[in-house]
């Protein structure tokens, strides 16, 4: 699509569908095929066979570009297949510096499975500015950051961690999974590749799981796309048509998931049963003055800690209606997550430990429900 506006409430409107060229159709169909009927030996239409290429999943991945404004965008069946498929660009004997307080599973994959082949997975605080140049290798040819972070919600600076890598020639690489393309765009800030896992906010209505990538380098674009056909971990026209639904309304649903939060994060910092509120929006958090500078929102992510014991805990966790306790973030639902026996049990204790992330951690995934219903859902389950 020619001369597309630069507003995002626009480009998730109109951004990489066109009506379909036999009907008219205004919705890219669902192409549920395999193979394609090719006129003569070796001469298919376009496609040959769904593993390397579907008009529904094209249609989602010119969206998924324009949402991060790259020139490529590359769909997998989840946010780790996404992981994985940049961790197999790299060698034997390489180096990767890893934040450390990276997503439970991105961490399980380049400890369990991808040290085995050989690569070195630093684990390093970068939310520091300064001596990271210490950490480079002649051999580093990755930096992987994500921010903000899960669970901690610390905050990285991605021109900074962009530029650094450039000099050491290491591609960076930022997991935007949590803010989304509509408060962060990395590209822009210099980051070299953008993840999203977007089975969260970008679906948006936790009914499926998918992943992509989106960049702007023609090279790193075509080995990625290999590595998507050659690999195979693709999504499903199904997916690819449930993510074009999604994403018409992301710009819409993120205003509302930051509105939410922002009001609760506040609101429940006066609370007695928290002895702590973390979130980027708030002015005492200590990346504030960072999440004004490279996020236009806050997004809806807020984690706590609670006051009290493991039991408390549970009561509260218990007592709760709109929260519902699950694993996952960024649907339109609320839900409530503790990372310790949840999402982050993978996380080596020790490493936990240093990290904070402690049996009172609770992780709020704030969704587009009244604000004013949430927060009374939350004081009603505090009143101890
Ligand atoms: C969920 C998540 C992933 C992994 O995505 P899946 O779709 O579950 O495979 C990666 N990074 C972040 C930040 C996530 O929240």
């Amino acid at each position: 699509m020619s001369k597309l506006s630069n507003n995002f409430d626009t480009i998730c409107v109109h951004a990489g569908v066109e009506p379909e060229s036999v009907t008219g159709a205004i919705m890219t169909p669902i192409f549920q095929t395999s193979t394609y009927v090719q006129d003569s030996p070796g001469n298919p239409k376009i496609y040959d066979y769904s593993r390397s290429g579907n008009p529904t999943r094209t249609a989602l991945e010119n969206s998924l570009a324009a949402l991060e404004k790259t020139k490529h965008a590359v769909s997998f069946s989840s946010g780790l297949a996404a992981v994985s498929a940049i961790a197999q660009l790299l060698n034997p004997g390489d180096h990767v510096l890893v934040c450390d307080d990276v997503y439970g599973g991105t961490g399980r994959l380049f400890r369990k499975i991808f040290a085995k082949y050989n690569i070195d997975f630093e684990f390093i605080d970068m939310t520091i500015t300064n001596n990271l140049e210490s950490y480079f290798k002649k051999n580093t040819k990755l930096v992987w950051i994500e921010t903000p972070t899960n669970p901690l919600l610390k905050l990285i600076d991605i021109e900074y961690i962009s530029k650094l890598s450039k000099k050491f020639n290491a591609i960076s690489v930022v997991d935007n999974t949590f803010s989304s393309p509509i408060f962060q765009t990395p590209i822009e800030l210099g980051a070299d590749i953008v993840l999203h896992s977007t089975t969260k906010y970008i679906g948006g209505h936790s009914d499926l799981v998918g992943g992509c990538l989106m960049l702007n380098d023609n090279s790193l674009a075509e080995q990625l796309k290999f590595i998507q056909f050659a690999g195979g971990s693709v999504n499903a026209p199904i997916e690819a048509f449930l993510l074009l639904r999604s994403i018409k309304t992301l710009s819409l649903r993120m205003k509302k998931h930051n509105e939410n939060a922002l009001f609760i994060a506040k609101e429940i910092q006066k609370l007695k049963i928290f002895s702590e509120v973390i979130f980027p929006g708030l002015e005492d958090h200590p990346q504030y003055s960072l999440a004004k500078k490279q996020m236009r929102g806050f997004s809806g992510m807020i984690s706590a800690r609670i006051n009290g014991d493991y039991d408390k805990l549970k009561t509260f966790v218990s007592r709760l209606k709109y929260f519902s306790l699950a694993e996952s973030l960024g649907g339109v639902e609320s839900l409530i997550n503790h990372p310790e026996t949840m999402t982050h049990a993978s996380v080596p204790l020790e490493h936990r430990k240093k990290l904070g992330i402690t049996s009172d951690l609770l992780r709020f995934s704030v969704g587009i429900e009244d604000a004013q219903d949430l927060l009374e859902d939350i004081k009603s389950a505090a009143n101890f």
